[in-house]
């Protein structure tokens, strides 16, 4: 994409992703080793090391910070090709700006909740990143089937993914990383490529290679 839909896309993940904004230079560090090392002790989020998906959890989380804050230097090979954007980079980690997301979404039940029961959902809103991060790195090297052997234990956890969004593809996608479709059989639907087909259609992104 050009630098300027780059832009937008970045502060359109910040607004959406909000008090659980995941930087994509980290993302994208932790995305590569994991494909690099799927389901090796260096891998930064294999399931197959802990006991539960919390201790995982708080791995990916430790590792993640080791990025974010230059703690540690990835290797040569997954560094570069990711955008970076200082400000919002530092804005987006602030606890103030976490703060104020969490207040704006509380702000947001108190004018539309009709039962006090929805309160319950807000933790959701506050750690939607690494709920959603804990479910496809848990259960897409876990549970469900697989097309390919990829020598690793990913898995594809639905035929019909519309709840990752076709994450959970995680077998196809370890088999083939360079292809936006994750979906690969007949009965594989991969909502999000159809949104990616979509943005090339119209000229927002270009894709390299297009699959019917
Ligand atoms: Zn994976």
């Amino acid at each position: 994409m050009s630098p300027f839909w780059e832009k937008f896309f970045y502060l359109l993940t910040f607004i959406s992703q909000g008090s659980s904004f995941l930087n994509p230079r980290a993302y994208a560090i932790l995305h590569r080793m994991h494909h690099a090392y799927s389901d090796t002790e260096k891998d930064p989020h294999s399931p197959h090391f802990f006991k539960d998906v919390w201790s995982m959890t708080m791995q990916t989380k430790n590792i993640y910070l080791d990025y974010l804050l230059h703690r540690k230097e990835p290797e040569p090979a997954f560094r570069g090709n990711y955008p970076t954007w200082p400000i919002l980079d530092r804005l987006s980690d602030s606890w103030i700006t976490r703060v104020v997301f969490g207040v704006g979404y509380t702000a947001f039940y108190i004018a539309f909740a009709t039962h006090w029961w929805m309160f319950l959902l807000l933790p959701v809103h506050f750690f939607m990143g690494p709920i959603h991060g804990a479910a496809v790195n848990w259960c897409g090297h876990k549970y469900g089937y697989s097309n390919y052997d990829n020598d690793d234990h990913s898995k594809n956890s639905l035929p019909l993914d519309f709840l990752m969004m076709g994450e959970l593809f995680q077998n196809n996608h370890h088999k083939s990383p360079n292809d936006a479709n994750f979906a690969k059989k007949w009965y594989e639907v991969d909502p999000t490529y159809h949104i990616i087909r979509f943005l090339h259609a119209v000229r927002i992104i270009r894709l390299r290679k297009i699959r019917s």
